[in-house]
C-alpha cells in the first residue's frame, strides 16, 4: 500500500507525521520512506538513514547546430513551455525550463537537434533503523522536479508500506508524487490559513481519484472550521495532534515523535490501520 503524506501548505507538520508513521509501522510492516519533497527533503533529518546508494537523474535537453538550422521557428512554436526561442537568427534554450518531451527534436524539419543529458538532481538510497529509505534531491536551481520524483518512485515494492512525503502546495510535483497511491493522507492546522489550502489540496486529491482523510497538527491552536469542513464534505478526520511546546521540542531537536513520546506509537499504528479500511472499503465499491 502506498500512503501519500501531503498538505496544502509547508510547515503543517507533514514531516512530523510521515516519520512518525513510519517509525511506528516498521515493527510489524516492511516500511519504505519515499522523500517526494525534492526542493526541501526533510524525512532524512529526523529518521537519520545511512545513505549506500546515489543515483544522478537527468533531464533530456536540446541542443541545436546552427550551422544547419535554418531558423524557420518550428522548435519554438512546438514548445508548450516557452524553453525554446528563435531570435534574429539565434536559437536560444533554456534548459531550466525545459521538460524534456523531446518535440522539438522530433518536429524539427532539418533534424538538426540533439537531445543532451543534463543532470539535475540525484536520488539517494539507504537504510534508517530497519525502514528502506529513498530520497530526491533537486540540485539547486533546477526547476524540473518532476523527473527526480519519478525516480524516486521507480523504487516503489508492493512487498512494503510505502509513505510518500509529499511538497506542500497543489502543484506540479505533488501531482506527480501522489498519481499511484492508495490514499493522500492531509496534513492541516486548524487557521484560516490551514482551511483554505486544505480546500485546494482536497480539490487536487480527489480530481486524481485517490481517497483522502485528514490529520490536524496544532489541534487546539485556531478554530473548529476545519473539522467542519471535514463533516460538510465528508471526509474522515483521522488524528489530531495537539499544540504542544513537548513535540515542537522533539521536532526541533531532530528526535522523532514517537520516540521521545512512545505513547502516540499506538495512535500512528491505528491511523494506519483505520487507512487500510478505508481503501479496502474503497476497493470493493469504487463507485464511493
Ligand atoms: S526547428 Fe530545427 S531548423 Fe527550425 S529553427 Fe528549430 S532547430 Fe532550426
Ligand atoms: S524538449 Fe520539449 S520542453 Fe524542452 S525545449 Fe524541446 S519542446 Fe520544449
Amino acid at each position: 500500500m502506498i500512503i501519500s503524506v501531503a498538505s496544502g501548505k509547508g510547515g503543517t507538520g507533514k514531516t512530523l507525521v510521515a516519520t512518525s508513521l513510519a517509525l511506528s509501522l516498521k515493527d510489524g510492516h516492511k516500511v519504505m520512506v519515499q522523500d517526494c519533497d525534492v526542493e526541501e527533503p526533510n524525512d532524512h533529518i529526523i529518521l537519520k538513514p545511512v545513505i549506500t546508494d546515489r543515483e544522478p537523474v537527468f533531464n533530456l535537453v536540446p541542443r541545436v547546430d546552427e550551422e544547419k538550422c535554418t531558423y524557420c521557428g518550428t522548435c519554438a512554436r512546438v514548445c508548450a513551455f516557452n524553453a525554446i526561442a528563435v531570435i534574429n537568427e539565434h536559437v536560444l534554450v533554456f534548459p531550466q525550463m525545459c521538460h524534456g518531451c523531446g518535440a522539438c527534436s522530433y518536429l524539427c524539419p532539418e533534424k538538426v537537434i540533439t537531445e543532451i543529458p543534463k543532470e539535475i538532481g540525484v536520488v539517494e538510497r539507504g537504510e534508517a533503523d530497519g525502514i528502506s529509505f529513498v530520497q530526491g534531491v533537486l540540485t539547486i536551481g533546477e526547476a524540473m522536479a518532476p523527473p527526480v520524483i519519478r525516480k524516486v518512485k521507480e523504487y516503489s515494492n508492493n512487498d512494503y508500506t510505502i509513505i510518500r512525503d509529499v511538497s506542500p502546495g497543489t502543484s506540479c510535483p505533488v501531482v506527480e508524487s501522489i498519481k499511484g497511491s492508495d490514499f493522500c493522507l492531509l496534513v492541516t492546522e486548524p487557521t484560516p490559513f490551514g482551511l483554505n489550502d486544505l480546500i485546494l489540496a482536497v480539490e487536487t486529491v480527489k480530481e486524481l481519484g485517490i481517497p483522502c482523510g485528514i490529520v490536524i497538527n496544532r489541534a487546539g491552536v485556531g478554530d473548529s472550521k476545519v473539522a467542519d469542513y471535514c463533516v460538510k464534505e465528508g471526509i474522515p478526520l483521522l488524528l489530531n495532534i495537539p499544540l504542544s511546546t513537548d513535540i515542537a521540542s522533539l521536532y526541533s531537536r531532530g528526535i522523532p515523535l514517537v520516540e521521545g513520546m512512545p505513547q502516540w506509537r499506538d495512535s500512528f499504528i491505528k491511523l494506519e490501520k483505520q487507512i487500510k479500511e478505508i481503501v479496502s472499503e474503497r476497493n470493493s465499491n469504487p463507485q464511493r
